[in-house]
C-alpha cells in the first residue's frame, strides 16, 4: 500500500484554492519533509487530494514525487493529466524513464507538463510549449489536417479578454 510519508511535494507545486496559494511556492503551514503545520484543520482540497502517484498502481517508487521532483494530477475520469513540475527541477520530467511514459499516456490522454503557470502541452511525437495559462483562460487542443499534413494545435483565449493565442505544431506522422 503506497504513502505520502516523509513526500510533502504537493503542498509545493499544487495551487490551494481555499488558501489563495499560487502553484510553485510552499504552503505556508509546509513543514518540508515532515507533513502540515495545521493537519487537521487543512484545507477540504488537501484532505481528499491524492496524487497520481498514489492512484496508478504500476508507478514504482522512482515516480514517487519526492524522487521524481513532479506530481502527477489524473482527471478522475482518467482523460487529462497534469504534471506539476518543483521550479527547482523544471526539466525532471523529461528524464528516463518518465518521458518515454508520459509519451505513452500522450496517446490517449490530454497531457500537459507545467511549472507553475508555464505550460507545455504534450503530444505523442512533438511538445507545444504555449507558456503561461491563467485560471480561467479557455484552453483548446487538438489535430488540424490529415496523413503527412496533420499538426497538433493549441489555443488559449485569455480570461480577461483579448485575442486568443494559437499554436501550431510540425507536420508529420502523430499516433
Ligand atoms: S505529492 Fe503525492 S505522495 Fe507526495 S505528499 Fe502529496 S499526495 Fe502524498
Ligand atoms: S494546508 Fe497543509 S496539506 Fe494543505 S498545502 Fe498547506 S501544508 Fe499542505
Amino acid at each position: 500500500m503506497k504513502a505520502c510519508g516523509t513526500c510533502t511535494l504537493c503542498c509545493k507545486v499544487c495551487t490551494i484554492v481555499e488558501l489563495n496559494k499560487p502553484s510553485g511556492q510552499w504552503c505556508v503551514h509546509a513543514r518540508p519533509g515532515q507533513g502540515c503545520a495545521i493537519y487537521g484543520d487543512h484545507p477540504k482540497e488537501c484532505q481528499v487530494f491524492r496524487c497520481g502517484w498514489l492512484t496508478i498502481d504500476e508507478l514504482g517508487e522512482d515516480w514517487k514525487p519526492i524522487n521524481s521532483k513532479f506530481v502527477l494530477l489524473l482527471d478522475e475520469d482518467r482523460r487529462r493529466l497534469v504534471i506539476e513540475n518543483d521550479p527547482g527541477h523544471p526539466q525532471a520530467w523529461k528524464k528516463a524513464p518518465f518521458y518515454q511514459q508520459i509519451k505513452s499516456w500522450a496517446r490517449a490522454w490530454t497531457v500537459i507538463a507545467s511549472v507553475g503557470k508555464h505550460c507545455i502541452f504534450v503530444f505523442p511525437d512533438q511538445d507545444i510549449d504555449v507558456g503561461p495559462i491563467e485560471a480561467g483562460d479557455e484552453v483548446r487542443r487538438g489535430f488540424r489536417g490529415e496523413g503527412p499534413l496533420k499538426a497538433p494545435w493549441v489555443r488559449v483565449r485569455p480570461v480577461g479578454g483579448g485575442p486568443p493565442r494559437e499554436y501550431v505544431g510540425r507536420f508529420g506522422p502523430t499516433a
